[in-house]
Protein backbone atom coordinates (compact mmCIF):
# COMPACT_ATOMS: atom_id res chain seq x y z
CA UNK A 1 0.00 0.00 0.00
CA UNK A 2 2.91 2.16 1.14
CA UNK A 3 4.72 1.25 -2.20
CA UNK A 4 1.73 2.24 -4.43
CA UNK A 5 0.94 5.36 -2.76
CA UNK A 6 4.49 6.46 -3.35
CA UNK A 7 4.09 4.90 -6.77
CA UNK A 8 1.03 7.15 -7.59
CA UNK A 9 2.91 10.69 -5.66
CA UNK A 10 5.95 10.13 -7.72
CA UNK A 11 3.53 9.50 -10.94
CA UNK A 12 2.12 12.71 -10.34
CA UNK A 13 4.95 14.78 -9.26
CA UNK A 14 6.39 13.53 -12.85
CA UNK A 15 3.42 14.71 -14.53
CA UNK A 16 3.49 18.23 -12.80
CA UNK A 17 7.22 18.26 -13.70
CA UNK A 18 6.58 16.66 -16.85
CA UNK A 19 3.55 19.45 -17.43
CA UNK A 20 5.92 22.13 -16.33
CA UNK A 21 7.90 21.31 -19.13
CA UNK A 22 5.47 21.16 -21.50
CA UNK A 23 6.50 17.26 -22.54
CA UNK A 24 3.57 15.43 -22.55
CA UNK A 25 3.93 12.18 -20.80
CA UNK A 26 1.18 9.33 -21.98
CA UNK A 27 -0.33 6.89 -20.17
CA UNK A 28 -0.16 3.18 -21.28
CA UNK A 29 -1.09 1.79 -18.09
CA UNK A 30 -4.36 -0.41 -20.08
CA UNK A 31 -1.96 -1.50 -23.05
CA UNK A 32 0.66 -2.47 -20.27
CA UNK A 33 -1.71 -4.75 -18.23
CA UNK A 34 -3.50 -6.54 -21.61
CA UNK A 35 0.20 -6.91 -23.04
CA UNK A 36 0.94 -8.73 -19.45
CA UNK A 37 -2.68 -11.22 -20.15
CA UNK A 38 -1.14 -11.47 -23.33
CA UNK A 39 2.03 -13.10 -22.53
CA UNK A 40 -0.08 -15.76 -21.25
CA UNK A 41 -1.67 -16.75 -23.91
CA UNK A 42 0.49 -16.13 -26.88
CA UNK A 43 4.06 -16.65 -27.57
CA UNK A 44 5.84 -13.49 -26.69
CA UNK A 45 2.16 -11.99 -26.58
CA UNK A 46 1.60 -11.28 -29.83
CA UNK A 47 0.10 -12.85 -32.95
CA UNK A 48 2.80 -11.50 -35.83
CA UNK A 49 6.24 -11.13 -34.10
CA UNK A 50 6.71 -7.59 -35.65
CA UNK A 51 4.08 -6.53 -32.95
CA UNK A 52 6.03 -7.06 -29.76
CA UNK A 53 8.03 -3.97 -30.24
CA UNK A 54 10.64 -5.78 -29.66
CA UNK A 55 12.87 -3.94 -32.06
CA UNK A 56 11.95 -0.36 -30.89
CA UNK A 57 11.51 -1.48 -27.24
CA UNK A 58 8.54 -1.01 -24.39
CA UNK A 59 5.56 -2.59 -24.81
CA UNK A 60 3.10 -3.05 -27.43
CA UNK A 61 0.23 -0.02 -27.92
CA UNK A 62 -3.04 -1.96 -28.19
CA UNK A 63 -5.60 -0.23 -30.70
CA UNK A 64 -8.94 -0.40 -29.58
CA UNK A 65 -10.65 1.91 -32.63
CA UNK A 66 -9.31 3.37 -35.89
CA UNK A 67 -11.38 5.69 -38.27
CA UNK A 68 -9.96 7.47 -41.39
CA UNK A 69 -6.23 8.00 -40.48
CA UNK A 70 -6.38 8.23 -36.85
CA UNK A 71 -6.15 5.20 -34.14
CA UNK A 72 -7.29 5.13 -30.93
CA UNK A 73 -5.24 2.84 -27.83
CA UNK A 74 -6.89 1.17 -24.80
CA UNK A 75 -5.73 4.51 -22.77
CA UNK A 76 -7.50 6.88 -24.96
CA UNK A 77 -3.85 8.16 -26.85
CA UNK A 78 -4.56 9.24 -30.52
CA UNK A 79 -2.35 8.84 -33.01
CA UNK A 80 -1.83 9.79 -36.81
CA UNK A 81 -1.67 6.42 -38.01
CA UNK A 82 1.06 5.49 -40.70
CA UNK A 83 1.37 1.92 -40.13
CA UNK A 84 -2.07 1.49 -41.67
CA UNK A 85 -2.45 -2.07 -40.66
CA UNK A 86 1.12 -2.93 -42.38
CA UNK A 87 -0.44 -1.55 -45.78
CA UNK A 88 -3.90 -3.11 -46.38
CA UNK A 89 -6.00 0.50 -45.45
CA UNK A 90 -5.10 2.18 -48.30
CA UNK A 91 -8.41 4.42 -47.58
CA UNK A 92 -7.83 4.11 -44.00
CA UNK A 93 -9.72 2.67 -41.14
CA UNK A 94 -13.21 1.64 -40.55
CA UNK A 95 -13.40 3.29 -44.67
CA UNK A 96 -17.56 3.78 -45.03
CA UNK A 97 -17.64 2.58 -48.48
CA UNK A 98 -15.92 -1.09 -47.07
CA UNK A 99 -18.46 -1.04 -44.04
CA UNK A 100 -21.21 -0.87 -46.36
CA UNK A 101 -20.13 -3.14 -48.63
CA UNK A 102 -19.05 -5.55 -46.11
CA UNK A 103 -22.38 -5.58 -44.14
CA UNK A 104 -24.60 -5.93 -46.74
CA UNK A 105 -22.50 -9.14 -47.91
CA UNK A 106 -22.15 -10.57 -44.17
CA UNK A 107 -25.70 -10.65 -43.52
CA UNK A 108 -26.16 -12.96 -46.34
CA UNK A 109 -23.81 -15.27 -44.83
CA UNK A 110 -20.04 -15.52 -43.79
CA UNK A 111 -18.79 -18.56 -46.13
CA UNK A 112 -19.97 -20.81 -48.38
CA UNK A 113 -17.08 -23.01 -49.19
CA UNK A 114 -19.05 -23.04 -52.67
CA UNK A 115 -18.54 -20.42 -55.52
CA UNK A 116 -20.42 -16.62 -54.81
CA UNK A 117 -20.84 -14.05 -57.25
CA UNK A 118 -18.74 -11.86 -55.33
CA UNK A 119 -15.55 -13.77 -56.47
CA UNK A 120 -16.48 -13.23 -60.09
CA UNK A 121 -17.15 -9.41 -59.45
CA UNK A 122 -13.61 -8.44 -57.73
CA UNK A 123 -11.50 -10.39 -60.15
CA UNK A 124 -13.59 -8.58 -63.15
CA UNK A 125 -12.39 -5.22 -61.55
CA UNK A 126 -8.74 -6.48 -60.87
CA UNK A 127 -8.32 -7.82 -64.80
CA UNK A 128 -10.36 -5.54 -66.42
CA UNK A 129 -7.58 -3.18 -65.14
CA UNK A 130 -5.05 -5.07 -64.76
CA UNK A 131 -2.81 -5.41 -68.77
CA UNK A 132 -0.40 -8.16 -67.11
CA UNK A 133 -2.28 -10.85 -65.74
CA UNK A 134 -5.07 -13.00 -67.54
CA UNK A 135 -6.43 -15.40 -64.79
CA UNK A 136 -5.90 -14.96 -60.77
CA UNK A 137 -6.60 -17.71 -57.85
CA UNK A 138 -7.72 -16.32 -54.60
CA UNK A 139 -6.12 -17.34 -51.04
CA UNK A 140 -6.50 -16.18 -47.76
CA UNK A 141 -2.81 -13.84 -47.39
CA UNK A 142 0.47 -13.08 -49.02
CA UNK A 143 2.42 -16.35 -47.36
CA UNK A 144 0.00 -18.77 -49.10
CA UNK A 145 -0.37 -16.46 -52.66
CA UNK A 146 3.35 -16.65 -52.54
CA UNK A 147 3.57 -20.38 -51.48
CA UNK A 148 1.47 -21.22 -54.32
CA UNK A 149 3.06 -19.05 -56.94
CA UNK A 150 6.55 -21.04 -55.97
CA UNK A 151 4.66 -24.25 -56.31
CA UNK A 152 3.09 -23.16 -59.62
CA UNK A 153 6.68 -21.94 -61.39
CA UNK A 154 8.09 -25.44 -60.01
CA UNK A 155 5.38 -27.16 -61.53
CA UNK A 156 4.70 -25.24 -64.98
CA UNK A 157 9.15 -25.42 -65.49
CA UNK A 158 9.57 -28.96 -63.85
CA UNK A 159 12.72 -27.45 -62.18
CA UNK A 160 12.66 -27.07 -57.96
CA UNK A 161 15.39 -24.20 -57.49
CA UNK A 162 14.38 -20.68 -56.53
CA UNK A 163 16.36 -17.97 -56.57
CA UNK A 164 15.47 -14.47 -54.47
CA UNK A 165 17.22 -11.60 -52.59
CA UNK A 166 18.01 -10.71 -49.80
CA UNK A 167 16.44 -7.87 -47.92
CA UNK A 168 13.13 -9.29 -49.84
CA UNK A 169 10.28 -10.86 -47.55
CA UNK A 170 7.46 -13.25 -49.45
CA UNK A 171 6.02 -14.21 -46.58
CA UNK A 172 7.43 -17.36 -44.17
CA UNK A 173 7.09 -20.24 -46.43
CA UNK A 174 9.52 -22.51 -45.53
CA UNK A 175 11.71 -22.34 -48.68
CA UNK A 176 11.20 -18.36 -48.51
CA UNK A 177 12.54 -18.15 -45.23
CA UNK A 178 16.36 -18.19 -46.07
CA UNK A 179 19.06 -15.92 -45.96
CA UNK A 180 22.50 -15.53 -48.46
CA UNK A 181 24.88 -17.76 -46.83
CA UNK A 182 28.76 -16.17 -47.26
CA UNK A 183 30.39 -16.02 -50.52
CA UNK A 184 28.71 -15.14 -53.98
CA UNK A 185 26.31 -18.05 -55.03
CA UNK A 186 26.46 -20.56 -52.13
CA UNK A 187 23.44 -22.08 -50.89
CA UNK A 188 21.58 -20.17 -48.13
CA UNK A 189 21.32 -20.31 -44.44
CA UNK A 190 17.51 -20.73 -42.42
CA UNK A 191 16.81 -17.60 -41.52
CA UNK A 192 14.49 -19.73 -38.81
CA UNK A 193 14.51 -22.76 -36.48
CA UNK A 194 12.63 -25.82 -38.04
CA UNK A 195 13.41 -25.18 -42.24
CA UNK A 196 15.03 -28.73 -43.52
CA UNK A 197 18.27 -28.18 -45.00
CA UNK A 198 16.87 -29.94 -47.81
CA UNK A 199 14.34 -27.21 -48.22
CA UNK A 200 17.28 -24.33 -47.99
CA UNK A 201 19.23 -26.24 -50.90
CA UNK A 202 16.55 -25.83 -53.38
CA UNK A 203 16.70 -21.80 -52.74
CA UNK A 204 19.38 -19.58 -53.81
CA UNK A 205 19.59 -16.12 -51.98
CA UNK A 206 21.80 -13.28 -53.27
CA UNK A 207 22.32 -9.67 -52.79
CA UNK A 208 19.59 -7.61 -54.83
CA UNK A 209 21.00 -5.13 -57.43
CA UNK A 210 23.64 -7.81 -58.08
CA UNK A 211 23.37 -8.73 -61.99
CA UNK A 212 26.73 -10.65 -61.58
CA UNK A 213 25.89 -12.52 -58.69
CA UNK A 214 22.26 -13.64 -60.53
CA UNK A 215 24.19 -14.32 -63.89
CA UNK A 216 26.63 -16.90 -61.73
CA UNK A 217 24.01 -18.52 -60.32
CA UNK A 218 22.27 -18.95 -63.98
CA UNK A 219 25.88 -20.36 -64.89
CA UNK A 220 25.52 -22.95 -61.67
CA UNK A 221 22.31 -24.37 -62.03
CA UNK A 222 21.67 -24.77 -65.27
CA UNK A 223 18.44 -25.20 -66.01
CA UNK A 224 17.43 -26.08 -62.51
CA UNK A 225 16.22 -22.53 -61.35
CA UNK A 226 12.38 -22.24 -61.62
CA UNK A 227 11.90 -19.11 -60.98
CA UNK A 228 13.30 -15.85 -59.70
CA UNK A 229 11.03 -13.98 -56.85
CA UNK A 230 11.60 -10.58 -55.88
CA UNK A 231 9.91 -7.59 -54.83
CA UNK A 232 10.16 -5.26 -57.44
CA UNK A 233 9.62 -2.84 -54.47
CA UNK A 234 11.38 -3.86 -51.85
CA UNK A 235 9.70 -2.91 -49.02
CA UNK A 236 10.09 -5.01 -46.13
CA UNK A 237 13.63 -4.34 -45.19
CA UNK A 238 13.56 -0.69 -45.40
CA UNK A 239 12.72 0.66 -49.11
CA UNK A 240 15.46 -0.52 -51.25
CA UNK A 241 14.54 1.01 -54.55
CA UNK A 242 15.60 -1.13 -57.48
CA UNK A 243 16.79 0.57 -60.50
CA UNK A 244 14.33 -0.65 -63.95
CA UNK A 245 17.78 -1.84 -65.35
CA UNK A 246 18.01 -4.52 -62.65
CA UNK A 247 14.43 -5.36 -63.36
CA UNK A 248 14.95 -5.53 -67.11
CA UNK A 249 17.91 -7.62 -66.73
CA UNK A 250 15.52 -10.28 -64.41
CA UNK A 251 12.72 -10.33 -66.85
CA UNK A 252 15.45 -11.22 -69.45
CA UNK A 253 17.57 -13.69 -67.73
CA UNK A 254 14.21 -15.64 -66.94
CA UNK A 255 13.08 -15.23 -70.26
CA UNK A 256 16.26 -16.68 -72.04
CA UNK A 257 16.97 -19.45 -69.23
CA UNK A 258 13.01 -20.23 -69.38
CA UNK A 259 13.04 -19.67 -65.94
CA UNK A 260 9.71 -18.17 -64.68
CA UNK A 261 10.04 -14.19 -63.01
CA UNK A 262 7.48 -13.74 -59.84
CA UNK A 263 6.56 -9.98 -58.99
CA UNK A 264 5.57 -10.63 -55.14
CA UNK A 265 3.49 -7.41 -55.35
CA UNK A 266 2.07 -8.10 -51.66
CA UNK A 267 2.75 -4.55 -50.81
CA UNK A 268 3.81 -2.72 -54.24
CA UNK A 269 0.13 -4.10 -56.06
CA UNK A 270 -2.78 -1.48 -56.19
CA UNK A 271 -0.44 0.68 -53.87
CA UNK A 272 2.17 1.97 -56.31
CA UNK A 273 -0.97 2.09 -58.69
CA UNK A 274 -3.69 -0.24 -59.74
CA UNK A 275 -1.31 -1.91 -61.79
CA UNK A 276 1.46 -2.47 -58.90
CA UNK A 277 5.51 -2.15 -60.01
CA UNK A 278 4.42 -4.46 -62.86
CA UNK A 279 2.88 -1.16 -63.97
CA UNK A 280 4.71 1.59 -62.89
CA UNK A 281 8.28 -0.26 -64.42
CA UNK A 282 6.01 -1.86 -67.46
CA UNK A 283 7.78 -4.95 -67.15
CA UNK A 284 5.53 -8.06 -67.71
CA UNK A 285 6.49 -11.20 -64.60
CA UNK A 286 5.19 -14.51 -65.48
CA UNK A 287 3.18 -14.86 -62.48
CA UNK A 288 2.33 -11.61 -59.95
CA UNK A 289 1.46 -12.04 -56.32
CA UNK A 290 -0.92 -9.87 -54.63
CA UNK A 291 -2.23 -9.75 -50.35
CA UNK A 292 -2.39 -6.27 -48.54
CA UNK A 293 -4.94 -4.27 -50.15
CA UNK A 294 -6.36 -6.65 -52.23
CA UNK A 295 -8.71 -7.55 -49.44
CA UNK A 296 -9.80 -4.37 -47.85
CA UNK A 297 -8.64 -4.96 -44.52
CA UNK A 298 -9.80 -8.68 -44.86
CA UNK A 299 -7.57 -11.79 -44.69
CA UNK A 300 -7.20 -11.78 -48.99
CA UNK A 301 -4.21 -13.02 -51.08
CA UNK A 302 -4.04 -14.13 -54.88
CA UNK A 303 -1.61 -14.53 -57.18
CA UNK A 304 -1.96 -14.46 -61.22
CA UNK A 305 -0.32 -15.24 -64.77
CA UNK A 306 -1.50 -15.72 -68.37
CA UNK A 307 -4.57 -18.46 -68.96
CA UNK A 308 -1.31 -20.64 -70.14
CA UNK A 309 0.52 -20.06 -66.92
CA UNK A 310 -2.83 -20.59 -64.81
CA UNK A 311 -4.15 -23.90 -66.39
CA UNK A 312 -1.46 -25.62 -64.51
CA UNK A 313 -3.61 -25.19 -61.50
CA UNK A 314 -5.87 -27.57 -59.76
CA UNK A 315 -8.30 -28.72 -61.04
CA UNK A 316 -7.70 -27.78 -64.35
CA UNK A 317 -4.07 -28.82 -64.38
CA UNK A 318 -1.88 -30.85 -61.51
CA UNK A 319 -0.45 -27.96 -59.17
CA UNK A 320 -2.58 -28.32 -56.39
CA UNK A 321 -3.85 -24.96 -54.17
CA UNK A 322 -6.85 -25.50 -52.02
CA UNK A 323 -8.40 -23.06 -49.40
CA UNK A 324 -11.67 -23.21 -47.22
CA UNK A 325 -12.14 -19.66 -47.17
CA UNK A 326 -10.44 -18.75 -50.41
CA UNK A 327 -12.66 -15.83 -51.84
CA UNK A 328 -14.76 -15.14 -48.74
CA UNK A 329 -17.55 -13.56 -50.00
CA UNK A 330 -17.38 -10.71 -46.75
CA UNK A 331 -13.13 -10.28 -47.66
CA UNK A 332 -13.82 -10.31 -51.54
CA UNK A 333 -16.92 -7.35 -50.98
CA UNK A 334 -14.78 -5.52 -48.87
CA UNK A 335 -11.51 -5.88 -51.68
CA UNK A 336 -13.92 -5.04 -54.45
CA UNK A 337 -15.15 -2.11 -52.47
CA UNK A 338 -11.98 -1.04 -51.61
CA UNK A 339 -10.45 -0.90 -55.25
CA UNK A 340 -12.85 0.32 -56.93
CA UNK A 341 -12.22 3.87 -54.59
CA UNK A 342 -8.78 3.14 -56.02
CA UNK A 343 -9.92 3.09 -60.17
CA UNK A 344 -11.39 6.91 -59.65
CA UNK A 345 -9.52 9.56 -61.07
CA UNK A 346 -6.28 11.01 -59.73
CA UNK A 347 -7.06 8.47 -56.46
CA UNK A 348 -2.80 7.61 -57.25
CA UNK A 349 -1.44 10.90 -57.99
CA UNK A 350 -3.04 12.16 -54.89
CA UNK A 351 -1.55 9.76 -52.69
CA UNK A 352 1.95 10.78 -54.18
CA UNK A 353 1.49 14.71 -53.76
CA UNK A 354 -0.06 14.29 -50.10
CA UNK A 355 3.58 11.80 -49.27
CA UNK A 356 5.46 13.93 -50.90
CA UNK A 357 4.52 17.27 -49.13
CA UNK A 358 4.87 14.96 -46.13
CA UNK A 359 8.52 13.89 -46.82
CA UNK A 360 9.33 17.50 -48.10
CA UNK A 361 7.76 18.77 -44.86
CA UNK A 362 9.53 16.50 -42.55
CA UNK A 363 12.90 17.27 -44.20
CA UNK A 364 12.97 20.89 -43.93
CA UNK A 365 13.35 20.35 -40.04
CA UNK A 366 15.86 18.06 -40.50
CA UNK A 367 18.43 20.78 -40.05
CA UNK A 368 20.75 18.50 -38.99
CA UNK A 369 20.30 15.70 -41.41
CA UNK A 370 19.92 12.72 -39.09
CA UNK A 371 18.12 10.49 -41.15
CA UNK A 372 16.86 10.21 -45.33
CA UNK A 373 13.81 9.89 -46.19
CA UNK A 374 13.12 7.35 -49.30
CA UNK A 375 9.81 7.32 -51.00
CA UNK A 376 7.67 6.20 -53.90
CA UNK A 377 3.89 6.51 -54.55
CA UNK A 378 2.26 6.62 -50.91
CA UNK A 379 5.24 4.57 -48.92
CA UNK A 380 8.04 6.36 -47.45
CA UNK A 381 11.10 5.09 -45.28
CA UNK A 382 12.81 6.95 -42.34
CA UNK A 383 16.94 5.83 -42.75
CA UNK A 384 19.06 7.01 -40.90
CA UNK A 385 21.77 7.10 -43.32
CA UNK A 386 24.19 9.92 -45.21
CA UNK A 387 23.89 7.93 -48.42
CA UNK A 388 22.50 9.29 -51.13
CA UNK A 389 20.45 5.51 -52.15
CA UNK A 390 20.44 2.27 -50.17
CA UNK A 391 19.54 -0.50 -52.98
CA UNK A 392 20.60 -3.61 -51.24
CA UNK A 393 20.56 -4.37 -47.58
CA UNK A 394 23.72 -5.01 -46.41
CA UNK A 395 24.10 -1.11 -47.38
CA UNK A 396 21.88 -0.78 -43.89
CA UNK A 397 24.01 0.34 -41.13
CA UNK A 398 21.86 -1.39 -38.35
CA UNK A 399 23.60 0.40 -35.50
CA UNK A 400 21.62 3.66 -36.83
CA UNK A 401 18.37 1.90 -35.43
CA UNK A 402 19.35 3.09 -31.93
CA UNK A 403 18.23 6.65 -33.34
CA UNK A 404 15.04 5.58 -35.44
CA UNK A 405 14.04 3.87 -31.45
CA UNK A 406 14.15 7.03 -29.70
CA UNK A 407 12.37 8.61 -32.37
CA UNK A 408 9.52 6.35 -32.43
CA UNK A 409 9.01 6.67 -29.05
CA UNK A 410 9.09 10.77 -29.26
CA UNK A 411 6.92 9.87 -32.01
CA UNK A 412 4.38 8.35 -30.14
CA UNK A 413 4.67 10.76 -27.61
CA UNK A 414 4.07 13.14 -30.07
CA UNK A 415 0.95 11.34 -31.14
CA UNK A 416 2.36 9.59 -34.21
CA UNK A 417 2.38 5.88 -35.00
CA UNK A 418 4.43 4.41 -37.20
CA UNK A 419 5.13 0.61 -37.34
CA UNK A 420 7.57 -0.41 -34.63
CA UNK A 421 11.08 -1.23 -36.18
CA UNK A 422 13.31 1.05 -38.38
CA UNK A 423 13.50 -1.72 -41.31
CA UNK A 424 9.48 -0.84 -41.88
CA UNK A 425 7.99 1.38 -44.41
CA UNK A 426 5.18 4.07 -43.40
CA UNK A 427 2.22 4.68 -45.52
CA UNK A 428 0.39 7.44 -46.81
CA UNK A 429 -3.75 6.65 -47.27
CA UNK A 430 -6.53 8.35 -48.69
CA UNK A 431 -7.47 9.31 -45.05
CA UNK A 432 -4.75 11.45 -44.49
CA UNK A 433 -5.35 14.69 -44.62
CA UNK A 434 -3.12 17.96 -45.20
CA UNK A 435 -4.40 18.76 -41.45
CA UNK A 436 -2.81 15.87 -40.60
CA UNK A 437 0.10 15.68 -42.66
CA UNK A 438 1.08 19.23 -41.17
CA UNK A 439 0.36 17.96 -37.61
CA UNK A 440 3.04 15.01 -38.58
CA UNK A 441 5.36 17.32 -40.09
CA UNK A 442 5.28 19.48 -36.91
CA UNK A 443 5.51 16.30 -34.48
CA UNK A 444 8.65 15.53 -36.31
CA UNK A 445 10.00 19.18 -35.67
CA UNK A 446 9.24 18.48 -31.60
CA UNK A 447 10.27 14.98 -31.60
CA UNK A 448 13.75 15.85 -33.37
CA UNK A 449 14.36 18.35 -31.06
CA UNK A 450 14.42 15.81 -28.31
CA UNK A 451 16.54 13.26 -30.02
C1 LIG B 1 3.32 -8.87 -46.23
C2 LIG B 1 4.05 -9.56 -47.32
C3 LIG B 1 3.97 -10.95 -47.52
C4 LIG B 1 3.24 -11.84 -46.57
O1 LIG B 1 1.88 -11.56 -46.53
P1 LIG B 1 1.02 -12.05 -45.25
O2 LIG B 1 -0.37 -11.65 -45.60
O3 LIG B 1 1.61 -11.35 -44.07
O4 LIG B 1 1.19 -13.52 -45.17
C5 LIG B 1 4.60 -11.49 -48.60
N1 LIG B 1 5.29 -10.73 -49.46
C6 LIG B 1 5.39 -9.41 -49.31
C7 LIG B 1 6.14 -8.60 -50.32
C8 LIG B 1 4.79 -8.78 -48.22
O5 LIG B 1 4.93 -7.46 -48.07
Amino acid sequence: MISYRLLQFNSISIRIFAAKLNYAIMNFQNSISLFESAKKYFPGGVNSPVRAFKSVGGTPIFIEHGKGSHIWDEDKNEYIDYCCSWGPLILGHANDTVLTAVEKTMRKGTSFGAPSRAENELAELILKNNSYIEKLRFVSSGTEAVMSAIRLARGYTKRNKILKFEGCYHGHADSLLVKAGSGLVTFGNSSSAGVPQSFVNETISVELNDKTAVEKAFEQFKNEIACIIIEPIPANNGLLLQDKSFLTFLREICSVNKSLLIFDEVISGFRIGFEGAAGYFNIKPDIITYGKIIGGGFPVGAYGASHQIMSCISPEGSVYQAGTLSGNPVAMSAGKAQLTECLKENFYTGLSTKTNYLVNGILKNNTFKLFKLFSIGSVFWISFTDKEKINSSSQINANNLNHFNKLYHLLLEEGVYLGPSGYEVGFVSEAHSYDDLDKTIKAFSNALSKL
